[in-house]
């Protein structure tokens, strides 16, 4: 079996005195999209923030593409390789949709580089492409989480960090939103996937860590976990 991609070992992060991640272990292989599921406050940003370099843990090691990240400044984490879409989007309002995609390109020195990028946001998300002098502030939700995508897009990363994606969009959007998320992994990017909506994250993702407050309680393939009795008490409302 080849490296995962990435990997992340004994983790424990707490904030103060409030520890928010016990002794966490999880790994991403080339190609897949990792779902990490759990009620509100099990810690699954925390552990998006401290993959990205965010947060700093206490103890555990994140390794990628077999090199350490822990200690890294977050755009070298960028340069490396890892994109962090944050859970409520971060666009810059009043900047434009291109101004917001231009950005996302920071650390790309190479000009050609940077219009593949956006032939490739462009070709993904088309409603941006009519967008892009209107100010990001005013465009609808759902091209807002585009654009906030497209922006992570911008620095071709191999591994995205999703982080609730689809939260506070209408059903249809949602749907959209998920089928953006298997074109992406389809055109070659790993994905590590944090979302709400549970039944959806099982059906696309390849493999799903289950969180209660900071502890893994449960994982397995997608599909298993949707046939699971304990998982569909949980997590997915039903009474059995
Ligand atoms: P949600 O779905 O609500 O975003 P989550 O699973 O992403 O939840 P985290 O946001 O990672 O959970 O939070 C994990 C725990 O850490 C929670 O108990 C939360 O209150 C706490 N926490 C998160 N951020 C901070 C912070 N900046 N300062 C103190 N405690 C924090």
């Amino acid at each position: 079996m080849a490296n995962p991609l990435l990997k992340v070992t004994d983790l424990e992060v707490l904030y103060g005195d409030a520890q928010a991640i016990w002794n966490f272990s999880f790994k991403v292989d080339k190609g897949a999209i990792v779902a990490l599921v759990g009620s509100n406050g099990a810690g699954k940003t925390t552990i998006l923030k401290t993959i990205s370099g965010v947060i700093l843990p206490r103890q555990g090691e994140v390794a990628f593409m077999g090199q350490p990240l822990i200690r890294r400044k977050p755009e070298d984490i960028v340069s490396l390789g890892i994109s962090h879409v944050p859970e409520g989007r971060r666009l810059f309002s009043k900047l434009t949709v291109l101004e917001n995609l231009e950005l996302g390109a920071f650390l790309q020195k190479n000009p050609s580089l940077r219009e593949e990028s956006l032939k490739e946001v462009f070709s993904l998300f088309p409603k941006l492409k009519a967008r892009t002098g209107q100010p990001a502030g005013s465009l609808s939700g759902g091209e807002q989480q585009m654009l906030a995508i497209g922006r992570a897009i911008m620095a071709r990363p191999t591994l995205l960090l999703l982080d609730e994606p689809s939260l506070g969009l209408a059903p249809l959007v949602v749907k959209l939103m998920f089928e953006t998320i298997q074109t992406l992994n389809q055109r070659g990017m790993t994905i590590i996937l944090v979302e709400q909506n549970v039944y959806q994250t099982l059906q696309i993702a390849s493999y799903v860590y289950v969180l209660q407050t900071g502890k893994l309680t449960l994982e397995g393939q997608g599909t298993d976990l949707l046939s699971n009795p304990d998982f569909q008490k949980a997590y997915l409302g039903m009474n059995l």
